[in-house]
């Protein structure tokens, strides 16, 4: 039996977490198991990295970068004294050596006042850098030997999109090679959320990257099944912090994940679905801190069961972009027009509504992409294709999910009439042929309750699926 184990930000946030985290590695560890971890910066770090360089490419001086370090320092060099003191002394001075090559660099960001997409993915990655010494410390101290590898080592090859890369197909045989050998007698521990271009330039996953990184591994070498730990009890009915009687969904297919993770659910990486799908990998989502219960487990198959509708999501860091013109009515080209442009600036549309009397194309973009988008389709103003182009900013996009939508009648109405009873004005709709979801628009202060409304709507909080 082959195992990826991916241990994100919370399961990894501290002595005790790390623990837990040891003692399930090493129980399926010696039990004869192949197993490849991939684990997060601890909980936070990535945050705080990210959030000081960004600050230090406009600062006016840079006495914020010894605290934040020397709390770095602090944080990792505790955990690791309590977690593997009989390696402290191998392992402290890594850590401190790659606090200070942090440092430098941040340094060097505020000198330049600049932070390129490049230099921002080769900070970023530290929090792992910090964190797997420290797990692989602790499984030695353990009993279980261990080999840290980053993600670049591991052979993990990506576009060169730096912030959002994506793992190229020729990783897979590299990665088999460098990690399975291994794996014989050890348990790799892999830093998430990074990989490398062929050229070697560090390049990252995008935010919650490492579920990804575990799906990459596990499809290259084939593992029997990939289990993200995280910390609530598996993929649930909507974000519990958001519905408190949300409810864990105990199986679910790839293609609903997809949607859920694509609108929102921050459980798993949108991206995270595809590589276990392509070798029909079952994915489990684990509690670490209530690792007795069995999870989620996300497969080819759709489980629909009786339930129609089976979790909400929301995202709320999206925009609106509205095109609007009279001109645009009858005339081919528009819409190519309008994606082209959107293409060639980078934009990346998330969902597309057009009226049917095409005097209007509405589209979804995430919030950081607004203005980019709006600059990008001036041209049509100019070239009188369209007369106007806004962005607002200020909606979220909600998303019924479930593979049981999919023929069966009536769940749009459900949906649309509990919003429109409890007053919530949707701005846009869209449903993707799939039919695995469908999605609207409405105002970001309607998002949460509509999200809540919904659930209730859909009876998410009572019984069991199987
Ligand atoms: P990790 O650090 O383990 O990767 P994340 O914080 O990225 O964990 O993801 C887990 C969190 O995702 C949960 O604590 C929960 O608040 C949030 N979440 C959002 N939507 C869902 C959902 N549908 N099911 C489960 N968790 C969800
Ligand atoms: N540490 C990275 C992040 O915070 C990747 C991850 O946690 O999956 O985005
Ligand atoms: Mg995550």
């Amino acid at each position: 039996m082959m195992r990826i184990m991916k241990f994100g930000g919370t399961s990894v946030a501290n002595a005790e977490a790390i623990g837990r985290a040891v003692a399930i590695i090493k129980e399926h560890f010696s039990a004869g198991e192949k197993i490849a971890v991939v684990v997060s910066a601890q909980s936070g770090v990535t945050d705080t990295i990210i959030r000081m360089a960004d600050s230090l490419a406009m600062a006016t001086n840079e006495e914020i970068i010894h605290p934040c370090i020397g709390g770095l320092e602090k944080q990792h060099l505790a955990t690791l004294q309590e977690v593997a003191p009989d390696r402290y002394s191998e392992v402290a001075p890594v850590i401190q050596k790659r606090l200070q090559t942090l440092s430098n660099f941040l340094h060097a960001v505020f000198h330049l006042r600049e932070l390129t997409p490049r230099s921002r993915d080769y900070i970023s990655v530290f929090g792992e850098r910090l964190s797997a010494p420290v797990i692989g410390a602790a499984l030695m101290q353990a009993g279980v030997p261990s080999v840290v590898l980053d993600g670049c080592e591991a052979g993990i090859r990506t576009t060169a999109v730096h912030g959002d890369a994506i793992a190229l197909p020729g990783s897979a045989p590299r990665i088999k090679h460098r990690v399975l050998p291994l794996m014989k007698d050890a348990v790799p521990v892999i830093m998430g959320f990074m990989g490398c271009t062929e050229e070697g330039i560090i390049t990252t996953l995008g935010r919650s990257g490492s579920d990804y990184t575990a799906s990459i591994i596990g499809n290259a070498l084939s593992a029997d099944e990939i289990w993200i730990w995280t910390d609530v009890d598996g993929i649930m009915t909507t974000d519990p912090r958001l519905v408190s009687t949300a409810r864990v969904i105990p199986s679910i297919s790839y293609s609903e994940v997809m949607e859920l993770s694509y609108f929102g659910a921050k459980v798993m990486h949108s991206r995270s679905v595809e590589p276990a799908m392509q070798k029909n990998i079952p994915v489990w989502v684990k509690n670490t801190f209530n690792p007795a219960i069995p999870g989620t487990c996300i497969t080819k198959g759709q489980q629909t069961g009786s339930r129609v509708v089976k979790a909400i999501t929301y995202i709320d860091r999206v925009a609106a972009i509205n095109i609007t013109g009279a001109s645009m009515i009858g005339r081919p080209g528009v819409a190519k027009t309008i994606f082209s442009g959107l293409a060639g600036a980078q934009v990346n549309v998330m969902m597309i509504s057009q009226g049917s009397s095409e005097a209007n194309i509405s589209l979804i973009v995430e919030e950081s992409q607004a203005q980019v988008a709006v600059l990008a389709l001036r041209d049509l103003i100019d070239r009188c294709m369209v007369r106007e182009v806004t962005a607002n900013t200020d909606v979220c996009a909600v998303a019924v999910v479930g593979a049981g939508m999919a023929g069966a009648l009536g769940t749009a109405g459900r949906t649309f009439t509990a919003l429109g009873k409890a007053g919530i004005n949707v701005m846009m709709i869209s449903q993707g042929s799939s039919e695995v979801n469908i999605s609207f628009v409405v105002s970001q202060k309607d998002g949460p309750e509509a999200v809540r409304i919904l659930h209730d709507e859909f009876l998410l909080s009572e019984g069991s699926d199987e």
